[in-house]
């Protein structure tokens, strides 16, 4: 076994939380990751979705070139092609529909996901020269968009949790996708009770009122 190397970071996927969190490296390869406890916001915890994030990176089913389907949609019949084919393919794609409808008959879709934020702005030079409509915010935010520009706040001051002595999630589920604000939660001087509205418990291991 090889010296282990500790490389800081933080988790890349698109939630508010930004977890940071500590690399274990050896001989090249991350072996794990744990939640950097000493991270004043979050406090040591990583998310179901990410605590195992080396076993995803390193997945042998993980999708690493293009796949072209060559069945019926949901047949999941698929082939390799080349990157340069894949392009082209899209190059394609695009150029006839903007011969057919007009360039506005494009329209990007994307947020971010695990792209980040240099990715996710790297599409907007390319459509914007293509003549592509342009979406306001991505379509699962628009809700929240349309609030606020009613005037409604979104959402409130996550270090607030600490006062709360209620937490009622409601279609969430925070030790899967956002998991910092239980750590903020327990961090409190005055323990709130956390309702979740269907929970896992043993999905909770950082929630002691939860479990
Ligand atoms: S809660 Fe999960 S997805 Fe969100 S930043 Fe933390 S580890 Fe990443």
């Amino acid at each position: 076994m090889g010296d282990v190397q500790l490389v800081k970071g933080s988790c890349p996927l698109d939630c508010q939380d930004t977890c940071s969190w500590v690399a274990h490296v050896e001989d090249g390869r991350v072996v794990k990751v744990v939640g950097a406890k000493e991270h004043p916001f979050t406090r040591g915890i990583l998310c179901a979705k990410v605590k195992d994030y080396e076993q995803r990176t390193y997945a042998p089913d993980r999708l690493l070139h293009p796949l072209a389907r060559v069945g019926d949609k949901g047949s999941a019949e698929f082939e390799r092609i080349t990157w340069e084919e894949a392009v082209g393919r899209i190059a394609d794609r695009f150029g006839n529909i903007v011969d057919d409808f007009g360039a506005e008959a494009l329209m990007p879709l994307f947020f971010l996901g695990s792209l980040g934020a240099v990715q996710h702005d790297a599409l907007r030079r390319l459509f914007h020269v293509l003549g592509a409509s342009r979406p306001t915010g991505s379509v699962c935010a628009q809700a929240g968009n349309a609030l606020a520009a009613e005037g409604h706040p979104r959402g409130f001051d996550p270090e607030e949790i600490v006062d709360a002595q209620l937490i009622l999630v409601w279609g969430g589920e925070p030790a899967d996708d956002c998991a910092s604000s239980l750590a903020l939660h327990h961090s409190g001087a005055q323990a709130a009770r956390c309702a979740h509205r269907g929970h896992r418990p043993d999905s909770y291991p950082y929630c002691e009122c939860c479990r």
